[in-house]
């Protein structure tokens, strides 16, 4: 089975120095400014921080004592609290995330053979309302600023053993923004660690090996498309624009046709870098040979490939994965026209780590410790 590795709760930190994890370059340039420290130190505070992953001043052994002091007294180099480590029996392992506010997320490293992929967390909760979506039950709590998004990448390496940025034989090669959240929801954020992930004298993931997926919020697929340069996910799940209303329910403010426009003039699609299309397969629902032509046809002159998801299923939900032989029937009809069209196999199931169940044992857990703890409390008193 699985492996948990629990780490003690931490408190939530009351550290007033500034966390130099999730500046911009420009930024930390500025902040050696203000303790009067020369520009360079920066470049070389990068350095340390996202090529060899050091978090302590006093391992950072090219700068000066009397330097590292000063900025031991103004500053941290943070990453957030890893709250439970899971590993899954295929290798798929998942790490809940604490801040110091006490909201948590996920973040899920998924091996392959010739890649891992790390699933990086937008948001605390997501305030899209997809029907088949776990995430999309719970209420929205907050965005994640730009530490807490690289702070995902930096925890993952920690625990692959990868510092400093291998160049390769890497275990984290790509990240995919398909975590909790909306990502085009949080855009500025996620653009900002978007440019220091990619940062080639920092964790140097190219823009290339970069996959951000949102479920159609049209009109930041540009912006995304021009200033970023990551490949694009599209959560599609449906072809007709009422089932999509339903489904999908974003798809009422921006419609199937509008969508698939924007994907038309995504500017770094070429057939060397397809849109991947994400179609969720529910029983009865989505997954007719009809639905899986007119899929055909609607991508047309798009340079697109399709990625089936047999649904997850998760308590209470009100959909059934597919059967085997529609998801077959549905993918044939899908790759005869020219589209690769791999079924996502679920990884890391014993560790609620698929799709759409970020977080959902977490929250239990949490709601079983509280009432452990009530129930404690409760004794106590009576004793
Ligand atoms: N909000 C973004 C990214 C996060 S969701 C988006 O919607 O694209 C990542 C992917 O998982 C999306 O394609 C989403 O539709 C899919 N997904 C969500 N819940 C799922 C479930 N229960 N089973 C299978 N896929 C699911
Ligand atoms: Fe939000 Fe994506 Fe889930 Fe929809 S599928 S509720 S957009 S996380």
């Amino acid at each position: 089975m699985f492996g948990t590795m629990d780490a003690a709760p931490t408190p939530p930190s009351a550290d007033p120095r500034k966390n130099l994890v999730g500046l911009s370059r420009e930024e930390l340039e500025a902040e050696m400014r203000t303790i009067g420290a020369e520009k360079f130190r920066a470049r070389q505070l990068w350095q340390w921080i996202y090529n060899r992953g050091v978090a302590e001043f006093a391992a950072m052994t090219s700068l000066s004592k009397s330097f590292r002091a000063e900025l031991e007294r103004h500053y941290v180099v943070r990453r957030p609290d890893v709250s439970r480590a899971l590993a899954s029996f295929d290798g798929t392992r998942k790490w809940l995330l604490r801040f110091p506010d006490g909201q948590e997320v996920e973040a899920v490293h998924i091996p392959e053979e010739d890649r891992g992929t790390l699933c990086v967390s937008s948001q605390v909760g997501c305030t899209l309302t997809c029907k088949f979506c776990h995430t999309g039950t719970q209420r929205l709590v907050r965005n994640l600023e730009p530490a807490e998004i690289v702070g995902q990448v930096m925890i993952a390496r920690d625990a692959l053993g990868e510092w400093p940025s291998p160049t390769e034989d890497r275990q984290l090669t790509n990240i995919v923004m398909m975590g909790m959240g909306e990502p085009l929801y949080n855009y500025d954020n996620i653009a900002k660690a978007l440019r220091i992930v990619m940062d080639h004298e920092g964790l140097s993931l190219s823009k290339r090996k970069i996959t951000l997926s949102t479920s159609g919020v049209v009109p930041m697929i540009r912006r995304c498309g021009t200033e970023l340069g990551v490949n694009l996910a599209i959560s599609l799940h449906a072809v007709a624009d009422e089932l999509r209303d339903v489904l999908v329910p974003i798809n009422k403010k921006y419609p199937i046709a509008e969508l698939l426009q924007a994907c038309r003039e995504y500017p770094t699609a070429s057939n060397a870098r397809r849109i991947t299309f994400e179609y969720v397969m529910l029983k009865d629902v989505n997954d007719s040979p009809a639905e899986a032509r007119e899929l055909v046809r609607l991508l047309k002159g798009i340079p697109a490939k399709v990625n089936l998801i047999p649904f997850n299923p998760w308590p209470g939900a009100p959909f059934e994965r597919s059967t085997d032989d529609a998801i077959k029937r549905f993918s044939d009809v899908v790759f005869s026209a020219g589209y690769s069209s791999p079924v996502r196999t679920p990884r890391g199931e014993d560790i609620m780590a698929a799709c759409g169940q970020l977080k959902s044992d977490s929250v239990k857990l949490r709601k079983s410790e509280l009432l452990r703890r009530q129930l404690a409390a409760a004794s106590a008193g009576a004793a």
